[in-house]
């Protein structure tokens, strides 16, 4: 007899997941520890003003992964999306053309016309390999191909790995970038777009999905920490929750899929021996994020009309500056715009206000010396430091098949899905990449339990 399968986590995995599950009729429970859904991309309303957690945006628009399984469920028409491609570089010399595909490499100012041409040789032929013929290259660090480029070549390159990976070139796998070039190349007909939800807040997108698991006689449930999954003979038999109320009761089920960082869950949701240690120790591996210090300014009047902006140079603290407000009003109240400029930083400045403090203050010295109004429009600012920011890019050798499987063997009835999971792509597209991947697993296991 097949009982509900539970989902711990509502954040883009857990719901991807959930709501596949659901389309199939399966019964599903998603229990979530916090009070609302998104998990990594949950939301919140600051002074009327709609924030992320930190800067978030869809890679390949509606060749994302998140979209695909949206129309595979019929309700892609309930995400509207805002296109972001406005997308520009700063430098002393001004402004220059972001390049969207590798004809704008042709045109791109930014850098001498030598360097384009060197650039384009050096990236075709990444473009056009496949994608079984980059997991050849998942041990190897981008920077291989970029270190004996020129400086303003590298600068490009850093920047744009501050908006695919939210890191630097050095954290970040040849064969992953390739993926990336691969999937975003004109020529073969992917998008270079990214997207944002055009209603404001990119938890929309979990919500859609959260609606659709209600409407199919899903149970979606906050404040509900899962403590333990009981494991019986090998197999999934329950899991042990503490409720909105401090409760402990105990759910009996054949099937749980684990949606949040694997190397975390591993350690939290089993008795001793169940996992085989060695196993753990190399799932602990993956645990390698990126940190990032971002701020949200509000404004009263409109500085730029450019969605993106990345500042290039060493000398620049302000990695990207996204003009939330020009990508979608909805963001914002009547008169005032949004805007949030980050940067990476080592994970123990994270939890130093102090520095976080100092970092703040050289963004704004430099937003004002790229619009001079920004001071004078400036109303409020929050500052964010963040740990976690994805466990998809983490470095060269941890990236796409060596990433945590959607099962263990031996232990029947368990499956992990999330961005700490096989799959490839960035952050929210690879948490859906990994649905896309488990679910005929899951699916699988539950038929042969009606049988
Ligand atoms: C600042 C920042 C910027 C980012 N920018 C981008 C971007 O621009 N584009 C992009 O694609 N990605 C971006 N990401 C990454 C993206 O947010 C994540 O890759 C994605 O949201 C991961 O989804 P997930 O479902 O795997 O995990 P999560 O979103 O972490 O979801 C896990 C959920 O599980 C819940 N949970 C944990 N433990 C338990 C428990 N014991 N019981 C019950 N519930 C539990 C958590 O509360 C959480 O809701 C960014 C992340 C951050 C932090």
């Amino acid at each position: 007899m097949s009982l509900p399968t539970i989902i711990i986590g509502a954040g883009v995995g857990g719901l991807t997941t959930g709501a596949l599950l659901a389309h199939d009729s399966h019964d599903v429970i998603v229990l979530e520890k916090s009070t609302k859904l998104g998990g990594r991309t949950a939301s919140m309303k600051f002074k009327n003003h709609i924030l992320d957690n930190g800067f978030h945006i869809m890679p390949f628009y509606k060749k994302s992964a998140i979209f695909t399984i949206l129309k595979n469920l019929g309700i892609e028409s309930r995400l509207k999306l805002a296109k972001v491609d406005d997308i520009a570089f700063y430098a002393t010399t001004g402004f220059h053309i972001y390049p969207k595909g590798m004809v704008d490499l042709l045109r791109l100012s930014l850098i001498p016309f030598k360097s384009r041409i060197r650039l384009l040789k050096l990236l075709l032929p990444l473009a056009f390999s496949s994608i079984e013929k980059t997991e050849l290259w998942d041990d190897i660090p981008l920077t291989k191909i970029t270190h004996d480029l020129d400086a303003d070549t590298n600068a490009f390159f850093e920047a744009v790995c501050m908006l695919a990976f939210a890191d630097t070139a050095d954290h970040i796998s040849l064969g992953e970038f390739a993926r990336t070039i691969i999937r975003a190349n004109p020529f073969k007909g992917g998008t270079s777009e990214f997207a944002y939800p055009d209603g404001g807040g990119y938890d929309s997108i979990c919500h859609v999905l959260g609606d659709f698991i209600l409407e199919h006689n899903g149970i979606l449930k906050t404040k509900q920490s899962v403590k333990k999954i009981i494991i019986k003979d090998s197999k999934v038999t329950g899991v042990v929750v503490i409720d909105s109320l401090n409760a402990k009761k105990i759910i009996p089920t054949n099937s749980v899929v684990v949606s949040y960082p694997a190397y975390t869950a591993l350690n939290q949701l089993f008795e001793k021996n169940i996992i085989n240690l060695k196993f753990i120790e190399k799932i602990n591996k993956l645990n390698k994020t990126t940190s990032v210090v971002e701020v949200h300014f509000a404004l009263n009047s409109q500085i730029d009309t450019r969605q993106v902006v990345f500042p290039v140079g060493k000398d620049y603290v302000t990695k990207g500056i996204f003009f939330i407000s020009n990508i979608t009003p909805s963001v914002s109240p009547a008169g005032e715009h949004l805007i949030i400029a980050g940067t990476p930083v080592s994970s123990d400045d994270t939890e130093d206000s102090r520095k976080v403090q100092n970092i703040v203050t050289k963004m704004k010295e430099e937003i004002s010396s790229i619009y001079p109004k920004f001071n004078s429009a400036l109303l409020w600012e929050r500052p964010m430091a963040w740990k976690l920011v994805e466990s998809v890019v983490k470095e060269p050798g941890k990236v796409w098949k060596s990433k945590m499987p959607h099962q263990i063997p031996g232990i029947e009835g368990l499956f992990f899905v999330g961005d700490s999971t096989i799959s490839y792509g960035i952050g929210t597209d690879s948490a859906a990449h990994s649905s896309i991947l488990c679910h005929p697993k899951i699916k699988s296991f539950l038929n042969s339990l009606i049988k």
